[in-house]
């Protein structure tokens, strides 16, 4: 992937050095029953426990912070995460200005470890996640190990779609799909798990989305990049990673999609460039 020296975003909140400034101050108050996150993958793949996703969708008291960002980021990795989330905001302001809309940004939280977010307390074993409540993405880049030596995809455009797959929840947010999502959730019934999957498919499509615009504009692939990312949708394929863990393929468990799903949607976004062919909610055929 081409991409030193495009422009980097402003909008990354480095708070991997801990302590100091980012993360400590307290505001708000408890989170409110029905706060969700939408992560990359499945909970239980990176080894996180189900009670510390619980306590996340759920409230758990944690008080909500503000991070203060630090300087931007020097690092080799912390560059390239600020380099795609600026070409995403280039593509989606876009995007929305042509829809007649505006785009807010998102921001994106360099993390370490731990770190306290609106939508309650991130672990970097949850993978990288968006919290709705915050508008922020959440990241802790050793993940990126993670997706090349345990998940086996590696590659620079596969760590620019687990971005863009994110930001893709950002853009569900402004659009008020999220919303919409969760009110189904909490009238409750057997769809739940089947919203999900519809969600985070579409994640993936508006990733897809991502790259067929930059591509366009800035001429970011080179070879052997779109298979990286078909590789990686297909190694967090909801059927791949159970199937890796050692665990009963059952498909009423999927919250993400198959792998088959998974890369068909990316490849969707990529080849149309289009928002309106990622319409996940209104096909029988995900
Ligand atoms: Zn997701």
């Amino acid at each position: 992937m081409r991409w030193e020296g495009n422009r980097e975003s402003s909008n990354v909140e480095d708070v991997r050095s801990g302590g100091g400034r980012g993360g400590m101050g307290i505001g708000g108050g408890a989170i409110g029953i029905g706060t969700i996150v939408v992560a990359l993958i499945g909970g239980a793949v990176l080894g996180v426990n189900p009670l510390t996703l619980l306590g996340m969708m759920s409230g758990g008291g944690a008080p909500q912070v503000q991070t203060a960002p630090g300087p931007p980021p020097t690092d080799q990795m912390g560059r390239f995460v600020s380099t795609v989330l600026a070409d995403t905001e280039d593509v989606w302001k876009d995007l929305f200005t042509q829809g007649g809309a505006s785009y807010q940004e998102p921001r994106l939280v360099l993390f370490r470890g731990a770190v306290r977010t609106a939508c309650g307390a991130g672990q970097a074993a949850m993978g990288p996640f968006y919290c709705p409540a915050d508008q922020k993405v959440y990241i802790d880049l050793s993940f990126y190990e993670t997706l090349k030596s345990r998940l086996g995809a590696p590659g620079d455009f596969a760590q620019a779609y687990v971005i863009a797959h994110e930001v893709g929840h950002h853009v569900q947010n402004q659009l008020g799909i999220t919303d919409q999502v969760e009110r189904a959730r909490l009238r409750g019934g057997p769809d739940a798990n089947n919203m999900s999957v519809r969600l985070e498919l579409q994640a993936d499509c508006f990733a897809g989305v991502w790259g067929h615009h930059a591509q366009n504009a800035r001429q970011i692939l080179e070879q052997g990049d779109v298979e990286e990312a078909m590789n990686a949708a297909s190694r967090i394929g909801d059927d791949a990673l159970q199937q890796a863990s050692g665990r009963a393929v059952v498909p009423e468990s999927f919250t993400h999609g198959t792998s088959a799903q998974r890369q068909k949607w990316f490849a969707t976004g990529l080849k149309t460039g289009s928002v309106k062919a990622c319409d996940t909610f209104n096909t029988r055929n995900l």
